[in-house]
């Protein structure tokens, strides 16, 4: 059974940053205004996220790791649950079984902070022949987990690795579109062991402030407001593209839906399209784009190692997007110079 559960969760995450992404997103739904994260070796070694959330209480610990353990409310889980799973209660259980995880956390109506070791889905000792229950230390408000030698029991995987700048390179990439995405919190995102470089986002800053700090005064300096909806295809998307001044050389699309960055190569290819009239041959845009989709509409049980999501009348909707976006691309003078 441990086998399976291994292979299973090997499966589902495939690099460091596919584990992140959920630790991200567990750290964001427990309502946390802060979160500093730490990376060893391209998440290999070390991936360390740090939270003032709200928190596990202790008398949770014991389950925090079993399969189908969550504390989210099924409404709200139908909201959120798109993304790497297609179902709930996974991430942890997932990780527990392919790196050795270490959690500290501390709610608000605990004196102490709580420590706990796991190993495939259970508590487990931190030394040999010690107990495996939580046990209390000092600590802030929030969690702590560490997620160590991640893959360590699949060598298979492990073997896959190039090298550990390209794992932190999608690292850095997926914690830049939280930091834009997540107002109101402040992110960082260091490689262990080197000062200053990194992302560093103050909870403070707006929307293109973020994108100035994360990706350049250049972006952020040519950004139009995205605005549309529609209530028969029970959607919304609001958001900030770049305009026809700016022309990369990669089309940078930081996409959420419902919360929860996703991949969407329909979309990827409709927007570069719409820009292709405006920029002059092979520019590329800058597109932040965040969609409410109606949760009902949204195809959530997706296979969990496919990235990308399903909704109905996905076509309407890139089309009613698209439309919008020329609409305010046409509106700009196209012909200042620089
Ligand atoms: P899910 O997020 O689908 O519930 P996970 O395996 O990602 O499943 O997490 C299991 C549970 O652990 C969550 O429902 C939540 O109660 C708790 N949890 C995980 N990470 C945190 C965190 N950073 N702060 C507070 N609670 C957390
Ligand atoms: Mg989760």
């Amino acid at each position: 059974e441990d086998v399976v559960n291994k292979i299973a969760a090997g499966e589902i995450i495939v690099a460091p940053v596919h584990a992140l992404k959920e630790l991200i997103e567990n750290a964001v739904d427990a309502g946390s205004t802060s979160l500093e994260i730490l990376v060893k070796d391209g998440g290999l070694k070390l991936l360390q996220i740090t939270d003032n959330g709200a928190g596990i209480q202790k008398d949770d610990l014991p389950v925090l790791c079993e399969r189908f353990t969550t504390s989210k409310l099924k409404a709200f889980e139908d909201l959120q649950a798109i993304g790497t799973y297609g179902f709930r209660g996974e991430a942890l259980a997932s990780i527990s079984h392919i790196a050795h995880l270490t959690v500290t956390t501390k709610p608000s109506d605990s004196s102490c902070a709580w420590k706990a070791h796991y190993a495939s889905g259970k508590l487990a000792p931190a030394k040999p022949g010690q107990a495996a229950d939580p046990k209390a230390c000092a600590g802030r408000q929030g969690t702590q987990i560490l997620v160590e030698d991640l893959f360590y029991n699949v060598p298979t995987r492990r073997r896959a690795f190039r090298s550990a700048s390209e794992e932190y390179a999608k690292i850095a990439e997926l914690v830049g579109k939280y930091a834009v995405h997540c107002k109101a919190v402040a992110f960082s995102c260091k490689k262990h062991g080197e000062a200053g470089a990194g992302i560093a986002v103050p909870g403070t800053a707006g929307v293109k402030d973020r994108i100035r700090t994360v990706h350049s005064s250049a972006i952020a300096n040519e950004l139009l407001e995205v605005d549309v909806g529609n209530r028969q295809y029970g959607f919304k998307a609001e958001g900030l593209v770049s305009n026809a001044n700016y022309s990369g050389k990669r089309t940078t699309l930081l996409l959420f839906i419902n919360h929860r960055s996703v991949e969407s190569s329909a979309i990827k290819k409709a927007v570069e399209q719409t820009y292709a009239m405006f920029l002059p041959k092979g520019g590329k845009p800058f597109v932040y784009l965040s969609l409410d989709i109606d949760p009902a509409r949204v195809d959530v049980n997706v296979h969990p190692t496919k990235r990308e999501v399903n909704f109905l009348n996905e076509d309407e909707i890139i089309e009613l997007i698209c439309d919008d976006v020329r609409d305010r691309l046409g509106k700009v003078d196209t012909s200042r110079t620089f």
